[in-house]
């Protein structure tokens, strides 16, 4: 049965990749993200691209009042904009820590309050959040990356068990590595903080990591996790977590099974 979505981060990487996949599978597809030139080509697909930064609620408010004026309803709300802000937590100004959360957690959330209403009244709807492997582990340099994503599994994990008796389901998507342009923010990022830095041995590894062109060799293309979420979709009982991608099953067994000391030994060598 086609659905309305509203995908949020649907300019580049997996929003976009997802966005397409769902066009053509019949569903009526709202495409969010700031650069809206970017989206202009999905037109072609029957794809509705929408200019949205996520931490304007004004914007948010409007965006979904012109869906359900348009369409009648909203079926599926994906949270999938976010980026990884890194850098040393000594360094790192409250400021860029506090936009980090408006993005990845406070814009999603005023998102889902306002679709909640639509959703009950349907009596049904599902609340699809791009978490990320980083969700369940740490890396050196990502206090408030993880932060944000820690934060996403636990505030899913309870919108999930209040919205459950109208019939409203919550999923948490947690990639590993993709081959997108998340590293390329993360670097430009983690650049800004570098010269004044004590901790620059600790960014060494990242940098030459983004400079090392064959780097993301091993990560995964971001049209299979597209297809994890029109499964997260189209699923009569979709799961609570999808996990898919580049490291992300045996580093998230490893935190979970072998425990702390053996995943921090783990990393400690990798970013070495
Ligand atoms: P990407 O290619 O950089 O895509 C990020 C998307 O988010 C872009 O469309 C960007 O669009 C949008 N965005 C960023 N800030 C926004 C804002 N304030 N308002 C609206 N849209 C905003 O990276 P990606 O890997 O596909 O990232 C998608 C999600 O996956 C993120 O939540 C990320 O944390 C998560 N993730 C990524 C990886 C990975 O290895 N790539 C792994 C785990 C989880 P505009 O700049 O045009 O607004």
């Amino acid at each position: 049965m086609s659905k309305v979505i509203l995908i949020t981060g649907a300019s580049s990487g997996m929003g976009l990749e997802t966005a397409k996949l769902l066009a053509q599978e019949g569903h009526k597809v709202y495409a969010g993200a700031r650069r809206i030139e970017r989206m202009e080509s999905l037109r072609s697909l029957g794809i509705i691209p929408v200019q949205m930064d996520v931490t304007n609620r004004e914007n948010n408010q409007k965006i979904v009042d012109q869906i359900i004026a348009d369409a009648g309803r909203i079926d599926v709300l994906i949270n999938n904009a976010g980026f990884g802000l890194y850098g040393p937590v000594e360094d790192v100004p409250l400021d860029d820590a506090q936009y980090q959360f408006d993005v990845n957690l406070f814009g999603l959330a005023h998102l889902t309050q306002i679709v909640l209403p639509y959703m009950r009244q349907q009596k049904s709807g599902r609340i699809i959040n791009t978490s990320s492997m980083g969700g369940k582990i740490y890396t050196p340099l990502g206090a408030w990356y993880h932060a944000t994503k820690h934060a996403l599994e636990g505030w899913s994990d309870c919108l999930r068990i209040e919205t459950k008796p109208f019939n409203i389901q919550v999923v948490l998507v947690e990639p590993g590595g993709i081959k997108t342009e998340f590293g390329d923010v993360v670097g430009k990022q983690l650049q800004k903080y570098y010269d004044s830095s004590a901790y620059q041995k600790q960014m060494d590894p990242y940098l030459r990591m983004m400079a090392d062109p064959k780097a993301m060799d091993n990560a995964t293309e971001p049209i299979v996790l597209a297809r994890v979420f029109v499964e997260a979709v189209n699923s009569k009982n979709p799961k609570r977590r999808y996990v898919k991608g580049s490291m992300a099953k045996p580093l998230m067994f490893i935190r979970k099974w072998l425990g702390d000391g053996t995943f921090e030994f783990i990393i400690n060598r990798a970013f070495g």
